[in-house]
């Protein structure tokens, strides 16, 4: 399954950068993933400041 990028993110674009698969973008107040192209590596979770990414 996709991870997700919860309401607590404050888009500092950290998870878009690592992201090997280039899944995720910027979008309305934070950031998310195109869940057809993540393929849950986990990265986006180990370098988020916040902890919002998490696995669906
Ligand atoms: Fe990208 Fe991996 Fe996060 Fe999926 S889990 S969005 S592939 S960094
Ligand atoms: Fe949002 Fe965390 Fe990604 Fe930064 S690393 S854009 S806070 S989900």
């Amino acid at each position: 399954m996709a991870y997700v990028i919860s309401e607590e993110c404050i888009s500092c674009g950290a998870c878009a950068e690592g992201c090997p698969v280039s899944a995720i973008s910027e979008g309305e107040g934070k950031y998310v993933i195109d869940a057809a192209t993540c393929i849950s590596c986990g990265a986006c979770a180990g370098v988020c400041p916040v902890g919002a990414p998490s696995e669906d």
